[in-house]
């Protein structure tokens, strides 16, 4: 631990957890499936235990030596990915319930160490949002997670925006966290492995990202905050591309692209954060904080995919002025995701 910043306040963002119901199902999915599907994939590599699965199922035991011995001071739990998206949707809103209980126990059990964002059932969309009224508005969660597709769709779907509604009207995040490509996508990346974290998950949840804001989501939602993680899934590095061609591609005739009143580029700096999940490096960071400003640039680990002690050293030592560090490693945590700041 870097002595200059011993006393940093760090909110890890991205951190993941699952219940035995959710694995159970899993397994179902997995024993069940025939032919390809990379999230599955994974599951079925996982399907044997070890130290994934572990730390996934523990919220009070190891999970708190590991943030303690790395100087975390708080997870933003979320139910891991796919979350319940790929289960039947009366599965799927019952393992959601079931799960936000579970964190809220945790949660109130140790009010300083956690905080959480909701599962929800994309493929029912009415019941998503009895549960987003239930659970962030009434106990206090704070926001709501989605892994990009469900069943291969956007959430650019209008059968989808009940949802959006609900979570822009709770004044709380929408984190929009990856999955493998989906259906659509797949196939390019299958040859040489490439569908999971090394790229396919960021080129998937890139794209939803973008689609979002090119369908015309916060036209509708002007209020609405999405937060991606992996400094940005690409996105904030091709800005200035996205805003010069959506306007010259879009005054081709042909173009039936939908029209905005603000450039893609505007919107993102408007209504998206990131966070650092999974990319404990200072280019990205410093370039995220010079094009997005130092209030929508948040800390995350990504555990337990990756190591908890690696990220909070490089965010302590980044090479950032102190008082964005602060903002980075917890304040603006506390403000977009409305964490309560200790007293
Ligand atoms: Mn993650």
């Amino acid at each position: 631990m870097s002595e200059k910043h011993d006393n940093l306040r760090i909110i890890a963002t991205e951190e993941a957890f699952a219940t035995p119901a959710q694995m159970a199902a899993i397994q179902q999915l997995v024993s069940a499936h025939t032919g390809y599907d990379a999230d599955l994939n994974l599951w079925r590599r996982m399907a044997g235990g070890g130290i994934l699965t572990d730390r996934l199922l523990d919220l009070e035991g190891e999970r708190i030596a590991i943030m303690d011995a790395a100087g975390i001071d708080m997870h933003l739990l979320s139910l891991t990915s796919t979350g319940v998206q790929m289960f039947a949707a009366d599965k799927a809103i019952a393992i959601a319930q079931d799960a936000n209980d579970l964190m809220l126990g945790a949660i109130e059990r140790n009010l300083t160490r956690f905080t959480g964002l909701a599962t929800v059932p994309p493929q029912a969309p009415a019941e998503a949002v009895k549960e987003i009224e239930r659970v962030v508005i009434g106990r206090g969660l704070n926001g709501v997670v989605i892994n990009s597709h469900t069943d291969d769709e956007f959430l650019s779907e209008e059968k989808y925006w009940p949802i959006l509604e609900a979570i822009e009207a709770s004044g709380k995040p929408l984190y929009l966290h990856p999955r493998a490509p989906n259906r659509h996508m797949i196939a390019a990346y299958r040859p040489d492995e490439l569908e999971y974290a090394i790229w396919g998950y960021a080129a998937e949840t890139g794209l939803h990202g973008l689609r979002l804001i090119t369908s015309g989501v916060f036209e509708r939602f002007p209020k609405l905050k999405v937060v991606l993680g992996h400094m940005g899934e690409s996105i904030p590095y091709w800005l200035y591309r996205i805003d010069y061609m959506h306007r010259m591609t879009g005054e081709w005739e042909e173009s039936h692209r939908k029209k905005l009143s603000l450039t893609p580029g505007e919107t993102f700096r408007r209504n998206f954060a990131i966070t650092t999940s999974g990319m404990n490096w200072d280019p990205p960071l410093k370039f995220n904080i010079e094009v997005l400003g130092a209030d929508n640039v948040m800390f995350a680990v990504d555990y337990p995919y990756q190591e908890t002690h690696e990220a909070a050293d490089w965010i302590r030592a980044a090479d950032i002025p102190d008082d964005v560090r602060r903002k980075v490693a917890a304040t603006n945590a506390e403000r977009l995701f409305k964490i309560a700041t200790p007293v």
